[in-house]
């Protein structure tokens, strides 16, 4: 469910027409418009609470970003630092602060069930094995049929989890991704001598 085109408006105004992320002007182009949730919503939903979905839902938290810009950011969390470098007035980021502070237990929560799935995973992307930082990676369910659980939790790189955006592609990337483990053996670890 996307922001409603109201509250689209309303953020567009709030920011006199600037991308937070980039500080250019967005398009008067409503179509071209990305509507960004700055707490995102993986959090109440990864870590249920009718609070912090009712805040991460309010006009405070969605603002209008360029398509591109919103690609970029992805998965990183809001941090404090964060905040900071958004391009906006005074008052917009002592709202943000405000939000944040009031969500905060919620995005540590859900940052350790990320920070544990991808160490887990020995810090590499679930699809193609990539190196991953927790920045850099996105938490997804293994099984889009079952909750949202650690249990179920994976975490992609952005190229992965771009290309895995509907259920069956997914479910065959993860599918290819094992038969691969299966079908090559690990490297050896480099101990420093030449091996036969
Ligand atoms: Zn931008
Ligand atoms: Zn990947």
């Amino acid at each position: 469910m996307k922001a409603s085109i109201g509250k689209q408006r309303a953020a567009f105004a709030r920011t006199k027409g600037i991308c937070i992320i980039c500080g250019r002007p967005l398009s008067n182009d409503e179509s071209k418009w990305s509507p960004d949730h700055f707490i995102p919503r993986a959090i109440y939903k990864w870590v249920p609470s009718k609070r912090t979905q009712s805040l991460i839902e309010s006009a405070g938290n969605i603002f209008v970003v360029h398509q591109w810009c919103n690609f970029d950011k992805d998965s990183a969390l809001p941090t404090k630092q964060s905040i900071s470098r958004m391009h906006a007035s005074k008052d917009v980021l002592d709202d943000m602060r405000e939000l944040y502070k009031a969500t905060e237990d919620s995005i540590v929560a859900y940052r350790a069930i990320k920070q544990s799935t991808l160490d887990s995973q020995g810090r590499r992307c679930k699809i193609c094995g990539r190196r991953l930082t927790l920045n850099g990676a996105t938490l997804r369910r293994i099984d889009n049929r079952k909750e949202r659980t650690r249990e179920n939790a994976m975490c992609l790189c952005r190229n992965c989890n771009r290309k895995a955006a509907s259920t069956s592609q997914k479910e065959r990337m993860l599918g290819n991704a094992s038969k691969r483990k299966r079908n090559h053996r690990p490297h050896k670890r480099q101990t420093g001598r030449p091996t036969r």
